[in-house]
């Protein structure tokens, strides 16, 4: 049997975007897909809770071996329920990683659950085709996240997900220099790398650095404190409920993701709460302020979030104060800025004392930054180098500082989603492109029809316009018999608009052929064209026109 000579590497999202992680290996017919994620909708995505990436190639890729899942950030694993909606395959991830992927698995069809196996890590690889998986520990801001190590019949490739070298990591869970050493002296044909903080100079630093800083701020807190950080940072959650006893504080978890992450880390044995310091809200309400700890959900300001609400007065249980410090623990994801912002107005506003990661150092990131990278390269010795994981600048900013090892540093292979890369002993480079873009999910779990949204942008941004146009089989109406309908468009008929506009409509149907006047859908065409531009020249603004043509 003839082998193929190259490995395909096909990225269906999170190159040149920030979210949608999702890559295809390909050798042959058999594919590999590492992780499934998801991406937040901008604020121009109305009615949008969920963005995936596009997953028509898997239904023509091949023979799909399985989905191996590098952690459980929603990234990297919120799309899975859709792919396993079209493709019942094997999924494989950590413990934790499928503790959180169970529970969104409930939301969607809770049959699925029975494609999820745990996936070994340091030990012996899994063999999925011609594909033997290796799963290696890294730090990062999530329980269980591995680097992965595929050895393919062209050599071997470092998938290394999100990850960051810090040694302080206190869940004995931490990245192994020794062995990716190892692994370089092996030899390493490419690296898909992790490029979130490739522009940031230096070394991240480790999560023992935010310690002090909680603990001033809640040895000087006068009142309740509220922490908001990402759920799925348990060491910081454990942290917190250390310094928590340190200063007789109770602590209660508030909002549906804190209390779900902290039941799949307790069940795991990750998240250790002494007997009688967890308590539920209400109960840590009625506790003397200097007495109780909150960690709530909020970091983004996401409108239905604990904190959002709390901080508008609406959340059932919890109350905010004057005098009560409020600490935003997280970064802010690009484009949630103006969400956190008002949220912040409206906490000091009742009279909260509100810090964040810029005054305090509550918060470190993630990933590794560009020395760790460095570091990296030199420890792997790959042949080639793929930044994967961010927007155009931080790939460059990757390729950049890998062009700046000194003997053996990586040739770069700059790419985008959709782009199918081939790799071969001798070579790596951009052959084709596969179909990919956004695919938008609301609250139902359904696709949002593109359609569906670009109208709705339509209506938001300039209004709906619905002429009502009576016609009879005989000929033209006068233009009595045409109304205009606006919502949002114009309060008032400036300069006898409507009035134009319904000449404009006369004459419109009055020089149809009978061809059109006799056909519905050809005499709606026509005047949504001749309307549209009508408008459009007085008032430079492009409505939604429906018309709406009564038969007599
Ligand atoms: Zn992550
Ligand atoms: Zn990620």
């Amino acid at each position: 049997v003839l082998q193929p000579s190259h490995l395909e590497i096909v990225p269906l999202g999170g190159l040149g975007e920030f979210g949608m992680n999702l890559m295809v290996y390909r050798y042959g017919v058999e594919c590999l897909v590492v992780d499934a994620g998801m991406m937040f909708p901008g604020a121009e995505h109305l009615g949008v809770d969920v963005v995936i990436p596009n997953l028509s190639f898997l239904d023509t890729c091949g023979r799909l071996r399985g989905v191996v899942l590098t952690h459980g950030h929603e990234d990297h694993i919120g799309a899975l329920p859709y792919l396993l909606a079209r493709h019942e395959v094997p999924v494989f991830g950590t413990a934790y990683t499928l503790g959180l992927v169970r529970a969104r698995l409930q939301e969607h069809d809770e049959g699925l659950a029975s494609l999820l196996h745990p996936l070994p890590v340091g030990g012996e690889p899994l063999q999925l085709g011609p594909f033997a998986v290796r799963a290696l520990p890294v730090t990062h801001s999530i329980p269980h996240s591995v680097l992965l190590v595929l050895h393919t019949p062209v050599g071997t490739v470092v998938h290394t997900g999100d990850y960051k070298l810090d040694p302080t990591s206190a869940d004995g869970w931490a990245t192994d220099l020794a062995q990716l050493a190892a692994l370089g002296r092996e030899g390493v044909l490419a690296v898909l790398g992790d490029s979130t903080n490739a522009d940031r100079p230096g070394w991240t630093p480790g999560e023992v650095t935010v310690r002090p800083a909680f603990d001033a701020l809640l040895a000087s807190a006068p009142r309740r404190v509220l922490v908001t950080l990402f759920s799925s940072n348990v060491q910081r959650m454990q942290l917190l409920c250390d310094l928590a006893r340190r200063h007789r504080r109770r602590v209660a978890f508030v909002g549906s993701s804190m209390v779900g992450h902290a039941a799949v880390a307790e069940e795991l044995g990750l998240l250790d709460l002494p007997v009688g310091l967890r308590v539920d809200a209400e109960t840590a309400m009625s506790l003397p302020p200097e007495q109780a700890l909150f960690l709530v959900t909020g970091s983004q300001g996401e409108p239905t979030s604990a904190l959002a609400r709390i901080a508008v007065g609406k959340h059932r249980e919890v109350e905010i104060g004057e005098g009560d410090r409020v600490i935003h623990a997280a970064r802010a994801i690009p484009g949630s800025q103006k969400a956190i912002g008002r949220m912040v107005n409206h906490l000091l506003r009742r009279g909260a004392e509100v810090v964040d990661e810029t005054q305090t150092g509550v918060h470190v990131s993630g990933h590794a930054a560009a020395d760790e990278l460095r570091l990296v390269l030199h420890l792997l010795r790959p042949r080639f180098l793929v930044p994967v994981h961010g927007e155009f600048r931080q790939l460059s900013a990757h390729a950049r500082l890998a062009g700046e090892i000194a003997a053996g540093g990586p040739q770069v292979v700059l790419a985008d989603t959709g782009d199918l890369l081939a790799l071969s002993p001798s070579e790596c480079r951009v052959v084709d492109r596969v179909p990919v873009g956004q695919v938008f999910i609301d609250a139902t779990l359904e696709e949002v029809d593109f359609q569906l949204l670009r109208e709705r942008k339509q209506i938001a941004g300039d209004g709906l316009v619905v002429p009502v146009v009576a016609v009879s089989p005989l000929g033209v109406d006068p233009p009595g018999r045409i109304e205009i309908v606006s919502r949002g468009f114009l309060l008032e008929d400036g300069n006898g608009l409507f009035h134009d506009a319904k000449q404009v409509l006369a004459d419109s149907i009055a020089s149809a052929t009978p061809e059109e006047r006799g056909d519905e859908g050809l005499l709606k065409a026509r005047l949504q064209t001749d309307l549209k531009r009508f408008l459009r020249r007085r008032t430079q603004r492009r409505p939604l026109i429906i018309p709406v043509i009564l038969e007599l």
